[in-house]
C-alpha cells in the first residue's frame, strides 16, 4: 500500500462510510494515517453509584437484579435500566437499542461507561458503552483515541478504520537522518505515526507528538528555503514608480498615516520599483490599518498601466474592500477601473468579470479564492495582496502569486506572532510591522461576566443602540444540536428580538447561509439598517463596520484567545467608546484565560500570556493560530520545537545545501513529495 488508495480499499467502509471520512477530508489511506486523534480517553476503576456526579464519564460495575425493560414513546424504543446501591440509584438508558433486551439480561454482570446527567432530579447514564467486566479491566488506563467526527461517523468506526489502515502500511523508510534524530533524542517514524493514534501511556505520546511536530515544522522550513532561493534570483518585469496621483492621495485622506503605516508603506514602494520581486508581509494588529497600505500599493500599481489584485478569505470582506476602493478611486478622480470576482456571482457575471480582467479593461480586480481558478486570465499582473493571509494555506497564497508572471507579492496578517519566531516562519518573506494604531482610537473597554449578566448586556446594548450605534452578539453555535450548553444563532436571534422594541432590527449570520445573504445582511448592517447583528465566528475576518461599539461573546470560554482578540477587534474602530462583553459559562480556569483578554488590548502581550498559563506542551488547549495549517504543531506551544527544527534545518543546509549527499537523499525525495503535495506542481 503506498497510502493513495481510496479508503474502500478497507474492509467494512463502503461507498457511504467513505463518503463521511471526505467531510472529514480524509480520502485516501494516508489521509488516515495522519488524520490525529483530538484527545484521549483514559478508562478509569469503576466507581460506586453514590460516588457519581452530574456532568463526567463515568464507569460503573453491576450485576444486574433484573433483565432491560424495553419501553416504546411513540417511534422512540428506549432500553432501561435501574440500578440500586444502598440508597443510590442510577437510570441507565439507551435509545433505540431494543435488543439489548436480549444482552443485558439478570444475573449476568457489566461494566457501562457513559456521561452521567441529571434527568428529573435522577442521576441517569445516557447510551453508555457495555462491556463484560474482564474487557473492561484490561484496558483500564489505556490511551484511547478521540477523533473529530462527524454526523454518522462515530469514533468507533474511525477508531476501526484507523487501526486497520496502520496495520496495512509498510514499513516507511526513516527519512530524517540518522545524526539529527540522535542528537535531538527522536522517535523513529513508524513508531511515532502509530502511538500518536494507540500510545500505551502519556510518556508515549508525548515522545511520539514530539517527533511528528518536528517533522511539520522541519519539511515546512526546508520548503520555506526552497522557495526562498527560487525567489531571490527573481528580477522583476514590472517597475513601479511612485506616481504624483498617489502622493496627493495619501495626502488628501481624511487622517493622517500612522508613523508605522508609513514606514510600511514606504518599505513596499522601495520593494515595487527596486527591481526585485517583491515578497513582503505585512503584520499588523486588528485596527492598525494595513488596509490602506494595500490599497496605495495597487493604486501605485494601476497607475503604472499594470494589473493589481487583492484576495481576501470571505465574500463580506471582499465586497467590502471592493466598495472601499471604488470609492476613493471615485472621489479622487483616479480613473482606476476596479471589479470584484467572487464565488457567489452568478455564472454570467463571472464570465464578464474574467473577460473584463483578460482584455484589461480592469486594472484592481478584488475577489476570493475565485480568482485562483483556473479559468482567470490576467493581464501584466505586478502585484497581488492576500488580506487576512492565515486563512489561506499557503499553498492558495503562492498560486495566486503565479498566476501573473512573477508579479510582486504582500500578504497581510493580523496574527499576532512574536517577531521572532515570524522571521522563522515566514523566512520566505520580508517582514514590515505595523506596531501602531490610529491615534485618537480609544481602547476597548472590556468586562468577562457570568451567564446572570444577560439581562444587563442586553439593556446595555439596547442603550448604546439608542444612542445610534450598533452590536454584535457571537454565538459558537449555529442552531440548536447536540451541543444543548451552547448558544446558537438562530434562537438568540428570536429571542433578541422579542426582548428588544421592533424599532430595533435583529438579524443573524453564519457561514451555512448562502453568500448572497450573507453579503445582503452584511451590507444592511454596514449602512446602519440592522442595529443588532447575531453571528458565528464568520464575521471574525476583517469587516470593518466603525459605527459598531459593542462584542458580546457568548460562550467566550469555548475560543482560542487569538481569536477572541480579533473577534473583539471589531469594534474600536472608530472615535465611540466600544465595549466587550464576553459571557463565561465555564469555570474558574476558562475564567483565568479570560481575564488576560480583560486587562489588555494587545495580541502579542495575549498570546504570550496565554501560552504561559497554559504552558508549553499543552496539547489539548484550544489551538491559536490556525495559521500554517499543521496538523499537530501549534506555533505557539511547541515554540521550543519551531526553533530546533529552524536550526536543524539552517545547520543541514549549511553543509549539504542540495540535500545530494546519499545519507540525505531519503530526505530529498521526502521533501519533494511535500513540495508537490503542498504547492502541486506549481513550485517545480
Ligand atoms: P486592519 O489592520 O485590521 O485591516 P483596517 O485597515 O480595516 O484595519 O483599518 C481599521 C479602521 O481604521 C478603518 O476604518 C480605517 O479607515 C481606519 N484607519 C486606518 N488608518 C488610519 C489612520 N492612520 N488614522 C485613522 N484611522 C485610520
Ligand atoms: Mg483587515
Amino acid at each position: 500500500m503506498n497510502g493513495q488508495e481510496p479508503l474502500t480499499a478497507l474492509k467494512g467502509v463502503g461507498e457511504k462510510t467513505a463518503r463521511l471520512f471526505e467531510r472529514l477530508g480524509v480520502r485516501t489511506l494516508e489521509e488516515l494515517w495522519h488524520y490525529y486523534p483530538r484527545a484521549y480517553d483514559v478508562f478509569q476503576e469503576p466507581r460506586p453509584i453514590c460516588g457519581l456526579e452530574p456532568d463526567t464519564v463515568a464507569a460503573v460495575k453491576a450485576r444486574l437484579k433484573k433483565t432491560a425493560d424495553v419501553i416504546r414513546y411513540g417511534r422512540m424504543q428506549v432500553a432501561t435500566l435501574t440500578l440500586h446501591e444502598q440508597e443510590a440509584g442510577l437510570s441507565v438508558v439507551w435509545y433505540n437499542m431494543p435488543y439489548l433486551r436480549g444482552i443485558l439480561r439478570a444475573g449476568e454482570e457489566f461494566v457501562f461507561r457513559g456521561r452521567v446527567v441529571k434527568k428529573r432530579g435522577r442521576l441517569t447514564m445516557e447510551q453508555p458503552e457495555i462491556f463484560r467486566p474482564q474487557d473492561y479491566l484490561e484496558q483500564i488506563a489505556v490511551m484511547r483515541p478521540v477523533y473529530g467526527q462527524t454526523k454518522g461517523l462515530g469514533n468507533k468506526t474511525i477508531e476501526k478504520a484507523v487501526k486497520q489502515a496502520l496495520s496495512l502500511r509498510g514499513m516507511e523508510k526513516e527519512y530524517l537522518p540518522e545524526p539529527i534524530r540522535a542528537r535531538l533524542n527522536l522517535a523513529e517514524i513508524n513508531f511515532a505515526l502509530e502511538h500518536i493514534h494507540f500510545p500505551r501511556d502519556e510518556a508515549d505520546l508525548l515522545f511520539a507528538r514530539r517527533r511528528l511536530v518536528f517533522d511539520e515544522f522541519f519539511l515546512f522550513l526546508l520548503s520555506i528555503r526552497f522557495l526562498k532561493d527560487q525567489k531571490e534570483k527573481t528580477k522583476s518585469a514590472y517597475p513601479i514608480r511612485l506616481s504624483p496621483d498617489i502622493t496627493r492621495l495619501e495626502q488628501a485622506l481624511p487622517y493622517e498615516l500612522t508613523g508605522a503605516q508609513k514606514r510600511a508603506l514606504s518599505e513596499v514602494f522601495a520593494d515595487l520599483s527596486g527591481g526585485h520581486v517583491m515578497n513582503r508581509l505585512i503584520q499588523g494588529d486588528v485596527g492598525s490599518g494595513k488596509t490602506i497600505v494595500a490599497v496605495l500599493a495597487l493604486l501605485q500599481a494601476a497607475s503604472c498601466g499594470y494589473q493589481g489584485a487583492l484576495m481576501v478569505p470571505t465574500e463580506v470582506l471582499a465586497r467590502q474592500h471592493f466598495e472601499m476602493i471604488r470609492r476613493l478611486t471615485e472621489e479622487h478622480g483616479l480613473g482606476t477601473r476596479v471589479i470584484l470576482l467572487t464565488g457567489s456571482m452568478t455564472a454570467k457575471e463571472k464570465r464578464l468579470a474574467r473577460a473584463a480582467i483578460e482584455a484589461h479593461e480592469a486594472d484592481l480586480i478584488v475577489g476570493t479564492h475565485a480568482l485562483i481558478q483556473e479559468a482567470v486570465r490576467f493581464d501584466r499582473l505586478a502585484l497581488v495582496i492576500t488580506d487576512e493571509q492565515h486563512r489561506f494555506g499557503v499553498g492558495q497564497r503562492e498560486s495566486l502569486g503565479k498566476k501573473g508572471e512573477a508579479p510582486h507579492v504582500l500578504v497581510m496578517s493580523a496574527t499576532p506572532i512574536p517577531r521572532t519566531l515570524a522571521i522563522i516562519l515566514y523566512g520566505d518573506l520580508d517582514i514590515s510591522v505595523i506596531d501602531e494604531l490610529p491615534a485618537g482610537r480609544r481602547p476597548v473597554k472590556n468586562c468577562v461576566v457570568g451567564r446572570g449578566y444577560r439581562e444587563n448586556a442586553y439593556r446595555f446594548i439596547q442603550k448604546e443602540v439608542e444612542a445610534g450605534r450598533q452590536a454584535y452578539v457571537i454565538c459558537p453555535m449555529v442552531e440548536a444540536g447536540e451541543m444543548l450548553e451552547a448558544e446558537n444563532v438562530i434562537d438568540y436571534a428570536a429571542a433578541l428580538r422579542k426582548k428588544f422594541p421592533p424599532s430595533i432590527a435583529v438579524e443573524f449570520l453564519h457561514g451555512r447561509m448562502k453568500a448572497k445573504e450573507k453579503n445582503a445582511i452584511m451590507e444592511r448592517f454596514a449602512a446602519g439598517e440592522i442595529q443588532v447583528l447575531v453571528s458565528t465566528t464568520v464575521i471574525e475576518v476583517g469587516i470593518n463596520v466603525p459605527n459598531a461599539t459593542v462584542m458580546m461573546i457568548e460562550n467566550a470560554e469555548r475560543y482560542g484567545l487569538a481569536q477572541l482578540h480579533q473577534l473583539r477587534g471589531r469594534v474600536g474602530r472608530g472615535a465611540d467608546q466600544s465595549y466587550c462583553i464576553m459571557v463565561n459559562t465555564g469555570g474558574e480556569e476558562a475564567q483565568k484565560r479570560l481575564e488576560i483578554l480583560n486587562r489588555s488590548n494587545d495580541g502579542f502581550f495575549i498570546a504570550s500570556e496565554d501560552l504561559r498559563l497554559r504552558g508549553p506542551g499543552d496539547m489539548f488547549g484550544v489551538r491559536q493560530s490556525g495559521e500554517l495549517e499543521f496538523g499537530l504543531a501549534d506555533i505557539f506551544t511547541d515554540a521550543a520545537v519551531l526553533k530546533t527544527a529552524s536550526e536543524e534545518v539552517n545547520a543541514l543546509l549549511a553543509a549539504d545545501p542540495g540535500l545530494s549527499r546519499e545519507e540525505n537523499a531519503p530526505l530529498g525525495r521526502r521533501l519533494a513529495q511535500y513540495l508537490e503535495k503542498r504547492y502541486g506542481r506549481l513550485a517545480l
